[in-house]
């Protein structure tokens, strides 16, 4: 071997060094991560509405000897306990030795993804064929949502009082129909080429294909649009005032898949965020019993601003560590003063395909580990939490330390654009928050792709801080 240079031993002391997960990690590691994943393409697959993440995840819990909340109870350390607020979002707490006392250990992801909701009034018929009118959710680019197999997911709040809840077009339903938005033949699509990606396909015009025969072979008014209602009214008993009252959201029917020669990567729907989920409910399964009692909320609404009773600008998160806190006779806010979050939302990945659109040196990699966002926002940070240096050290220190692979970046290039997560509503309570996710390529398509190595490692970073004392 070659002695080193000085230069080299300097910068063996002074420099960051970065390694992909394939160099770092053992043969054993690498298994384990791809044998995590596996478990996380199933929750992909059970789980593509927040309605259908809250109903994967009680199963989960459950099966791990979780139940209901009930302040009415006492609980000792260990009792594992859930709270479902309204269908659509999810607290689990593991209650910790020191319960409350010294604040909560929590981690918080979504589970409401861009997609195509229905309108009120969503059914029509145009030159014999059947659509939806819909309206987007989130950041989409709508032009990703032509052209590709839908699903129709959600509930219907029917005009007898009852709930019924619609699932058509997946896989594993085999013989099911699915639906789509069409796009304009590039034979005849000149004048839409020459518009802006935003402006190609406007929001008015994502209309779902969902029926071409007529109900009967008379003449006459809404023969294609009756079609479509009479085959919702065999399957679900349901009229079209009953769509007036319900949520239905459709997706892309793909089911998760492993990506790759290699089979390194995972391309699914949902991926934000999911992917920091699962790791966040599965470390709350997996501690034991800690220190502190351990918190894992589940959000709907983020992708529109966290609102509503559902998302995390609302007080039912505070309201669920209120219930904890009383068990152990202390105030909320001293709670929340004492508590530490990790915000689990993902992160954008370099793409050397739009690499102007990032800066490298502080961008996050697939296969480099956890990506650690100080901050987020736009502009000169608006909207973000910022957090601090002591608590971005704790972090840092806690993962060295576990061996969880990590690194820090930002969004993307300063004033293209940006992003806001969940982390100022939990800040805003008290507590310290930085946020931590999955680094993800496409962001926000209707396909979306992660790093194995990266999922399983966001699971021992969030294992490591429920389980630190
Ligand atoms: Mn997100
Ligand atoms: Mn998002």
């Amino acid at each position: 071997m070659a002695e080193k240079t000085p230069a080299e031993v300097l910068g063996e002391q002074l420099l960051i060094h970065k390694e992909h997960a394939a160099v770092r990690c053992t043969d054993e590691q690498l298994a384990a991560a791809d044998a995590f994943c596996e478990g996380y393409k199933s929750y992909l697959d059970t789980s593509k509405t927040e309605r259908e993440a809250v109903t994967t995840t009680i199963a989960l819990a459950e099966a791990a000897d979780f139940t209901a909340f009930d302040k009415s109870k006492t609980y000792q350390p260990g009792d594992k306990v859930y709270f479902n607020n309204h269908g659509k979002s999810i607290c689990l707490a593991v209650i910790g030795r020191q319960g409350t006392k010294n604040g909560v250990k929590i981690a918080a992801a979504h589970i409401d993804s861009p997609r195509l909701d229905l309108k009120p009034i969503p059914l029509y018929e145009a030159n014999e064929l059947a659509l939806l009118k819909t309206h987007y959710y989130g950041g989409v680019k709508k032009y990703q949502w032509t052209a590709l197999p839908l699903a129709m997911h959600g509930v219907v709040s029917k005009a007898d009082g009852t709930c019924v809840e619609v699932k058509i077009g997946e896989d594993d339903q085999p013989g099911d129909p699915k639906f789509c938005v069409t796009d304009l033949l590039p034979h005849l699509a000149q004048e839409q080429m020459t518009k802006t990606l935003a402006a190609g396909i406007a929001g008015e015009d994502l209309n779902i294909l969902v029926g071409s025969r007529p109900v009967c072979r008379e003449k006459g008014e809404n023969r294609f649009k009756l079609n479509v209602l009479k085959a919702l009214n065999e399957k679900y008993g349901m009229v079209e005032g009953d769509l007036m009252s319900a949520e239905i959201e459709f997706v892309p029917s793909a089911k998760a898949a492993d990506i790759g020669f290699d089979r390194s990567l995972i391309g699914s729907y949902g991926h934000d965020d999911r992917v920091c989920a699962y790791p966040s409910v599965m470390a709350a399964l997996d501690c034991g019993t800690p220190e502190s009692t351990v918190v894992v909320v589940l959000a709907d609404k983020e992708e529109i601003g966290s609102v509503g009773n559902t998302g995390l600008n609302s007080n039912f998160l505070c309201d669920f560590i209120e219930d904890l806190a009383d068990l152990d006779g202390m105030a909320v806010r001293d709670v929340m003063r004492r508590s530490e979050c990790l915000s689990a939302d993902v992160c954008a990945a370099y793409d050397p395909t739009y690499a102007s659109a990032y800066e490298a040196n502080n961008s996050c990699y697939v296969n480099y580990g956890v990506g650690v966002m100080k901050y987020t926002g736009s502009r000169g940070k608006g909207g973000s939490n910022d957090a601090s240096a002591e608590y971005t050290g704790k972090v840092r220190r806690l993962f060295d330390k576990n061996n969880v692979q990590w690194q820090i970046g930002e969004l993307g290039r300063i004033d293209l654009g940006g992003g806001g997560t969940v982390a100022l509503y939990i800040s805003g309570l008290g507590a310290d928050v930085i946020d931590v996710g999955v680094p993800v390529l496409s962001m926000h398509a209707p396909y979306e792709v992660v790093a194995k190595t990266d999922v399983y490692m966001l699971y021992l970073g969030i294992k490591a801080f429920f389980e630190e004392a």
